[in-house]
């Protein structure tokens, strides 16, 4: 039997006409019209004002907190519940993470938020709020404690492209967002990311440092140190050819879901991950949690059927490299954690390819 993964990519059919320009226009590297027009886009599909394609989010998330200026004896506020993409920067930066639980939404807590603000005997600078398997976060309560306390709001937005809360989009209520085309990811360039903000200067400088700050002259001048993480015209076409099916996907990710929610959720102790009011989730990946079953039982017998599952991430709090750091928790995520997976959630297949996977988690629940 095929291996049913959990999100492979999956390809519209254009991506080779559109690499096939790249060729014939020889401009394979370094830049080119497919970046301009992959951020072109993104720009129109989630309406944000300036966008950066990029070689990866955590190089947007990175890019991010240098522009705001965060570096040694700042804190950055970060949610615990979410993939190390999200919160490597803040090390890249010298600055110091402090880890927030989920509430009922699996996402950041507000209420914690705002402990972690009044009890921290410094002010953060910034706070890097995921929205977790494509689902929004409690953005309005988020968003107003933020610009209260004047804290940078920027949205890791790696995994809910195409999500949306009130109508917006996901990635554009921060100070700055990123999206994620990692292999695993709603779209992919097969590794790529995209910077995002309102502040048309932020971007232009995200932009300078992306390409290892060279100044305006004609030999090579640097008075800042950069990166090398801007996104290849090959990479860029595949990105907008992927673009063009984004709706679709989406669709296709909240079918899998209403699936698996239809064939499981009659069985008492299974419970999903809901969806906040007001909010239209990308479904990414279809998580649920067990109230008695060992998930590593049931990843098991998937695994048996060829069919890759995982536990959900592992909080950052929980993890060694973050042991000495101080994190706002009341055990949401860890449980989460503890007994909770995702579910193989592939665009391209079928729901009679899903209900073998319907049919093992049937049997180990008995
Ligand atoms: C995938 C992911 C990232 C990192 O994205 P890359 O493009 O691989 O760097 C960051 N945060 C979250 C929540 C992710 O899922």
């Amino acid at each position: 039997m095929n291996r049913l993964f959990l999100s492979p990519p999956h390809m519209s059919g254009k991506e080779q006409k559109y690499i096939a320009e790249v060729f014939t226009s020889n401009y394979i590297a370094p830049l080119g019209a497919f970046v301009n027009k992959f951020e072109d886009s993104i720009k129109s599909y989630t309406g944000s004002s300036n966008a950066l394609a990029l070689s990866s989010a955590t190089a947007g998330l990175h890019l991010a907190l240098r522009i705001l200026g965060i570096g040694k004896n700042d804190i950055v506020l970060a949610s615990t519940f979410t993939f190390i993409g999200s919160v490597s920067a803040i090390l890249y930066q010298n600055a110091t993470p402090v880890f927030i639980d989920s509430d009922e939404s699996w996402n950041l807590s507000p209420s914690l938020l705002k402990k972690a603000i009044a009890e921290l005997p410094q002010k953060p600078k910034a706070l890097i709020l995921t929205h977790l398997y494509g689902q929004v976060s409690k953005l309005d309560e988020i968003v107003a404690i933020c610009k209260e306390e004047g804290i940078y709001l920027i949205e890791d937005a790696a995994e809910s492209l195409g999500a949306s809360y009130k109508g917006k989009q996901s990635g554009t209520f921060g100070d700055m967002g990123v999206y994620s085309f990692n292999g695993n990811k709603i779209l992919t360039t097969s590794g790529g990311g995209m910077l995002v903000s309102e502040n048309e200067e932020w971007i232009e400088k995200a932009k300078f440092l992306s390409t290892q700050a060279k100044e305006n002259f004609l030999h090579y001048e640097h008075k800042e140190y950069g990166y090398n993480y801007r996104m290849s015209n090959v990479l860029a076409a595949i990105g907008v050819a992927q673009m063009e099916v984004l709706d679709e996907r989406v669709q296709r990710k909240r079918e899998i879901f209403e699936f698996y929610k239809q064939e499981l959720g009659n069985i008492e102790e299974i419970s999903f991950m809901s969806e906040v009011e007001n909010t239209y989730g990308n479904r990414w990946l279809t998580t649920l949690v067990f109230k008695k079953t060992n998930p590593l039982k049931v990843i098991k017998a998937l695994e048996n059927i060829n069919a890759e599952s995982r536990p959900l991430w592992k909080p950052m709090h929980m993890q060694p490299l973050f042991k000495d750091c101080e994190a706002f928790i009341d055990g949401r995520s860890e449980s989460l954690f503890n007994q909770g997976i995702c579910l193989p959630s592939p665009t391209s297949s079928s729901n009679q390819e899903l209900m073998r996977v319907v049919e093992v988690i049937k049997e180990v629940c008995q």
